[in-house]
């Protein structure tokens, strides 16, 4: 789960990660309040969307960039107005772009330097990694393609946690020195701890900057939260925006289906991760595209399969469908009640190519050739993908 950049920041003020003071609105006039309350001057108005490359981002009415200076309240408000309602378009949104409801008035600083800093959890190693540059501000993508020596990673043990000796090995290497390197340690095992408390997957701070004053401030914030551990965290699943998400996974989110939308026309319904990675491994092999990432999981009722079955017939983009069980804990039969509920109910029209195999098989096959839907019958992996491929053509 990801959140926006005004909630991350009520995370840092919590953990004491410092940042500049900052409030969210919906409406220009909200924004104009919030500007007098933080300014009277030095002010920064910013698009609140669940992506970033807001700073270099066009607005689909031509408005350009997503992240404004301003120098007083009354041209927040006027930006506001330019901004919400509107479509904003970033490098990381795609050309659909995101539809901004919200922008966060903040106070604006003075930079002397622009920092990158994130922690994240490295596979790796199992283990949380501090991934640090002087190139800040700036696509750490590109940083990690065309120079790499500039970024820095430190990798934690997870039990002994961060050390002192390597957040100053960190700030020795990016060039901090006396005050400066004691705001960046503080700073650093704030964020250390907010990571660890709240279990997140990722939190980046692009930039991380220096002031001509000298403080050490976090003006962006991008948070990526393990989903499994949301349910220690209710405060933090109260900040999911759903308008943010791709629709047919708040849809399966809300049926506990493991789902990822995609952009082919083959919809898949597997159960087991590892199955379902491997069947769309093989759509591919065959020169088709698949359009989700479905695992129904061991245990799934038959209603949840008949919902996971509305929400692949529900994208518009999908012209076959290829289902792929192997039965183990999973009856195959439950699989096969819940397809024809919800073919009888949607009315399928499309190509369906089913393999069934193990637990129950016998029933479920019955259970399909008694609902009198048109089904492709597929003995293997590779016959079921090979024949959904050939019926889209
Ligand atoms: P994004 O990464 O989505 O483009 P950022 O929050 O990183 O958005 O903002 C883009 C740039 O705008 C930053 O690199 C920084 O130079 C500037 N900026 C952002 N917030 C502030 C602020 N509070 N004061 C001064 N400059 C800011
Ligand atoms: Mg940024």
């Amino acid at each position: 789960m990801n959140i926006h950049e005004y909630q991350a920041k009520e995370l840092f003020e919590r953990f004491g990660v410092p940042s500049p003071n900052g409030k969210v609105a919906s409406t220009a006039d909200e924004a104009l309040a919030a500007a007098q309350e933080i300014g009277p001057d030095n002010l920064v108005i910013k698009a609140q969307v669940h992506a970033g490359g807001r700073g270099k981002g066009h607005f689909k009415n031509g408005f350009q960039g997503g992240v404004h200076l301003c120098s007083s309240p009354e041209q927040v408000q006027e930006i506001a107005g330019k901004m919400l309602g509107e479509v904003l378009v970033t490098h990381q949104t795609g050309e659909a772009g995101r539809l901004v409801r919200k922008v966060m008035v903040a106070e604006s600083v003075d930079i002397d330097k622009e920092y990158y800093l994130a922690i994240l959890m490295d596979r790796e190693s199992g283990a949380p990694v501090i991934v640090a540059s002087t190139e800040g501000g700036m696509d750490i993508e590109e940083v990690a393609e065309s120079t790499p020596e500039k970024i820095l990673r430190e990798g934690v043990h997870p039990l002994a946690g961060l050390q002192a000796y390597q957040i100053r090995k960190l700030a020795s290497k990016l060039g901090f020195a006396g005050d400066q390197a004691k705001a960046f340690a503080k700073l650093l095992s704030s964020l250390y701890k907010l990571f660890i408390s709240l279990d997140c997957s990722m939190v980046e701070i692009n930039p991380l900057v220096v002031t001509p004053d000298g403080r050490v401030l976090a003006l962006d914030a991008k948070f990526n939260f393990d989903d499994n551990a949301l349910y220690r965290h209710p405060e933090v699943k109260a900040m999911r925006d759903t308008e943010e998400e791709d629709p047919r996974e708040v849809e399966a989110s809300e049926y506990d289906l493991n789902y990822i939308g995609l952009d082919g026309n083959i919809a898949c319904l597997v159960n087991g991760a590892g199955l379902a990675m491997a069947t769309m491994d093989i759509i591919k092999h065959f020169g088709g595209d698949p359009a989700n990432f479905l695992d129904v999981g061991g245990g799934a009722s038959k209603e949840q399969v008949a919902a996971a079955f509305k929400i692949i017939l529900s994208d518009p983009n999908v012209k076959g469908i290829l289902i792929n069980i192997f039965g183990g804990i999973m009856d195959c039969n439950v699989i096969a009640e819940g397809v024809v509920a919800a073919a009888r109910e949607t009315g399928l029209e499309l190509p369906l190519v089913v393999r069934l195999e193990g637990n129950n098989v016998e029933a479920g096959k019955a259970t399909l050739a008694a609902s009198g839907l048109d089904i492709v019958a597929a003995s293997t992996l590779a016959d079921g993908a090979e024949k959904i491929v050939a019926a889209l053509k």
